[in-house]
């Protein structure tokens, strides 16, 4: 088993093996690239590691000493000599990128002797010594888990006693104190370079499974088998002079997409000074004026890399001495808009294909790019301006800590997490934060390429604010805001906003445009949307949706006109009192049915009848006994009365699981007046419509269907109506009734099912309920994070539709419902219908339409684009006619 490649050994497709730094650092390598050379030691070592229970595996330690010569040999250096001493870096590389979540030490190699050859070889000895400082404490910090604050503090005690503000200030004699005082607070610190080498690459090895490695790969679902390759390379030189220095670039700008290098440097510092956002760096544009040679090559590097990976590149770099080196490029994370632009970009730029395109751009993503902006209209008092460094509105309560931000945001508030530096640390607050706020670190900072990652608005590099996390408050200038307070952050334009801000719905792009209409071309299911207004129609057809996959009518018999009427029919002791409250009721359905209908002007309609159980329609027991309490004080009378037959009423439709009570089409069977109603509402409209020369052909949906028995009655029930309602018309108008498929027994007697149903729609929130056993509202915030956790679920089956069960249930489903009648129509209505990985489920199995919120439409016309490209399902897929 082989571990160690040298750079030039390997290539840019052997990711899994090299980590995605050294596979692309070797590809950069033999693309000609000034890379300063090194080695990587495998990820297979990494896991091997692991496998022995933390132990180097045999033959590596020789094959790292091997490799380490052939360095020593090409630089005329060797490593540990005190003469002419070789520095490396120790990098970890996962084979997915996880920005700063893994360990790094620079600088190994030196020691009490070293130190005096690398400032003989650079004639500075100051340097030298800085250099010297930074490696005890990285090499301190990362490998002997020695807390960073403790070489903080001794660095300030020594500064305040010379009477110095900043670091630069302090002259070799002051360093070599500062080193003395260090070496106190590490007695352990190793002189010898290959056992610093050997404890830094074990302790990047360590690095895969500390807490924010685990957290970053929990949020991005990223393998925790992969394992990390460990980077040796040779030590260039960023902090030497003010001709060296160092940076990070990105090819586009990763915020917007627009085609123009992007970056950030710094003079005189080393690649962790820009990481870390501990300076500010300044922008790109300034290396032109100040070193316009080097700039130059820098831009020529970045082209050949674009056009060498076809892909947006984030390169790091470091100028030793005038001289250029890229020490890393990988594929750029980019905002959502970014994301869109670039890759509609690229394909007109002949760089890429349509398909590859559409694939590029991450369909869970672009819900970002449906974001709510702040209301340009909105009169805002902005009190301070940052860096625009992830684009969305966010407003929340201030918090100064990841903990309080986790917490809070845990008990369902909005919070914003607001620090002086963005560290990766702060990860568990970033997800639960609705933005992020910084008063220091560039665009390239930790947080906000995290924020960016996980699309939440991120400010950062605010100077003007001024953080005192001790006493819970920021100030700028004179303001004083506090924890609790609420502030609003602008990502896209960078500032920082007093109190709540309204915020405006989305518009897509032209680009977005122009990508989903490729979608559209490829995709083979139909996206419809759920929606139960004009207004949510309206959206959803601006978005792009091809009909309604599930119109819910209950909201329909909410409001001040309708509530009394529902309960009026509730409350009936007669048919005839029912069908009087009934039909006050129906003339509000029919213009609810009408306007809708309209909207969606002849595109395919499902309007399912009444679902919840009746007892939502009434007032709560608690809220009632208070009110007969105090009417009773105050002597009774006819309110009374009528109060304690509501209370009577409510307690006997009180119910121990209404999940699985009196409700969907039981109410129905039941009640059929209701669904005759609702019938009658829709047919007239329907009548309405055609007349005016509409092409309205209504879905009627029966809900939670268990046995083909239920259809079959209540599909005679609405049949029933619209005979009467063409006899007194004289319309000739079609209509189908189908059915949600929401119960296990549902699927396994589908067959039955479908020879009464035109169609079967998954709803697939009550399937997944009921197929676990898992209430939703009482299990999400529980024991599912449990779950998911322990790994007993792979995620959240509210969210993901859960394949292994419910999906092996849906497909069952489908075979036989086809099986019976091959013109079924089969779609999905439930939260999955939005999701893109439950979309990939939906194409598998063969479904013509999934059906989503009017905001998640564009996110899944992608997703099934994206489901039709990967599949290998043939492109005859059947479309709803
Ligand atoms: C479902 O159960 O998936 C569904 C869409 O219906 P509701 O969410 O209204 O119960
Ligand atoms: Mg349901």
């Amino acid at each position: 088993m082989r571990y160690v490649y040298m750079f030039h050994e390997g290539r840019g497709d052997m990711k899994e093996l090299l980590g995605g730094k050294g596979a692309n650092l070797a590809e950069m390598t033999n693309l000609g690239l000034p890379v300063p050379p090194g080695f990587i030691i495998t990820t297979a070592a990494c896991k091997e590691y692991y496998r022995q229970g933390r132990r180097l595996p045999a033959g590596l330690e020789d094959e790292v000493r091997d490799k380490l010569q052939v360095l020593e040999e090409r630089m005329g250096r060797r490593f540990g000599d005190p003469a002419h001493p070789l520095l490396v870096s120790v990098r970890s590389g996962a084979p997915v990128s996880m920005p700063g979540m893994m360990d790094t030490v620079l600088n190994l190699g030196l020691n009490d002797e070293t130190v005096a050859g690398l400032a003989r070889i650079t004639g500075d000895m100051r340097f030298a010594l800085d250099c010297y400082r930074r490696f005890f404490q990285m090499f301190g910090n990362v490998v002997l888990g020695v807390p960073y604050d403790r070489f903080e503090e001794i660095l300030e005690r020594h500064k305040e006693q010379r009477g110095i503000r900043l670091d630069h200030e302090l002259t070799a004699e002051d360093w070599r104190e500062i080193i003395a005082a260090y070496k106190g607070v590490v007695p352990e610190f190793p002189s010898d370079p290959m056992e610093q080498l050997f404890m830094a690459i074990r302790a990047v090895f360590d690095s895969w499974f500390n807490d924010r490695a685990v957290v970053y790969r929990r949020v991005h679902k990223i393998p925790e088998d992969l394992g990390t390759a460990v980077n040796v390379q040779v030590m260039v030189f960023g902090n030497l002079d003010e001709k060296s220095g160092t940076g990070v670039a990105f090819t586009r700008n990763p915020a917007t997409g627009e085609n123009r290098l992007y970056g950030e440097y710094l003079l005189n510092a080393q690649g962790e000074d820009v990481v870390a956002g501990i300076r500010t760096p300044r922008p790109l544009e300034d290396l032109a004026r100040e070193m316009p040679d080097v700039y130059q090559q820098f831009e020529e590097i970045c082209r050949t890399l674009e056009r060498h990976y076809r892909e947006m590149q984030d390169v790091e770099f470091t100028i030793e001495r005038g001289k250029l080196y890229v020490l890393q490029t990988r594929k750029g994370k980019r905002t959502a808009e970014a994301s869109v632009k670039i890759a509609v970009d690229m394909v007109h730029e002949g760089l890429i294909t349509r398909e590859e395109a559409l694939l590029r751009v991450e369909a869970e993503q672009v819900g970002n790019l449906l974001h709510r902006r702040i209301d340009p209209r909105a009169e805002v008092e902005v009190i301070a301006r940052g860096l625009p460094a992830s684009p969305g509105a966010a407003v929340g309560e201030v918090v100064f800590d990841a903990d309080t931000a986790e917490k809070l945001g845990q008990g369902g508030r909005q919070v914003i997490l607001v620090r002086t530096e963005t560290t990766p640390d702060d990860i568990h607050g970033i997800v639960a934060a609705q933005g992020v706020l910084t008063s220091r670190g560039g665009m390239t900072s930790h947080a906000a390429v995290v924020a960016r990652g996980m699309g939440k608005p991120c400010v950062c590099g605010c100077e003007a604010v001024r953080i005192d996390p001790f006493h819970g408050r920021f100030y700028v200038g004179d303001l004083v805001v506090k924890a609790g307070d609420t502030i609003s952050i602008d990502g896209s334009t960078g500032r920082v906003i007093k109190g709540a801000v309204p915020l405006v719905d989305p518009e897509l792009t032209p680009e977005f445009r122009e990508l989903l209409s490729w979608a559209d071309q490829v995709r083979t299911m139909e996206v419809r949307a759920n929606a139960d207004t004009p207004a949510d129609a309206a959206k959803a057809l601006e978005f792009g949706a091809e009909g309604i996959g599930l119109c819910r009518t209950e909201h329909m018999f909410m409001g001040p006109d309708r509530l009394p009427v529902m309960q009026a029919i509730i409350l009936a002791e007669t048919p005839e009192e029912r069908n009087a409250a009934l039909a006050r009721l129906l003339p509000l359905q029919e213009e609810d049915f009408y306007a809708i209908l309209k909207t969606m002007a002849g595109l395919p309609v499902t309007i399912r009848l009444l679902d919840p159980p009746l007892h939502e329609f009434l007032p709560d027991s608690e809220t009632l006994t208070a009110e007969i309490t105090e009417l009773r004080c105050r002597g009774g009378g006819d309110e009374l009365a009528a109060k304690e037959e509501l209370l009577r009423k409510v307690r006997a439709l009180k119910e121990f699981n209404p999940m699985l009570g009196h409700r969907g089409c039981r109410l129905g069977i039941t009640y059929p007046e209701i669904y005759a109603m609702q019938a009658r509402a829709i047919f007239q409209a329907t009548v309405r419509l055609i007349r005016e020369g509409y092409a309205v052909a209504p879905e009627i949906e029966i809900p939670l269907v268990a046995d083909a028995a239920e259809l079959g009655i209540l599909r005679e029930v609405v049949s029933d109506v619209a005979r009467q309602v063409h006899r007194e018309s004289g319309v000739p108008f079609s209509f189908t009734v189908g059915t949600m498929i929401e119960l296990p027994r549902a699927c396994l007697l589908a067959d039955e099912i479908a020879r009464e149903a035109s169609f079967f729609s998954f709803g697939t929130n009550d399937l997944t309920q009921t197929t676990l056993g898992i209430s939703r509202d009482d299990a999400q915030g529980r024991f599912i994070p449990v779950y998911v956790e322990r790994k007993i679920l792979p995620e959240d089956p509210f969210i993901v539709l859960d394949r292994r069960g419910v999906g092996r249930l849906i497909r069952m489903a489908v075979e036989l419902g086809r099986a019976a009648r091959p013109e079924l129509v089969v779609g999905i209505c439930g939260e999955h219908g939005g999701d893109p990985e439950s979309i990939a489920f939906c194409h598998e199995v063969g479904m013509d339409y999934v059906s989503c919120s009017p905001y998640r439409v564009p996110v899944a016309r992608l997703a099934a684009a994206q489901a039709r490209l990967r599949s290998a399902r043939p492109a005859a897929a059947r479309r709803v006619a």
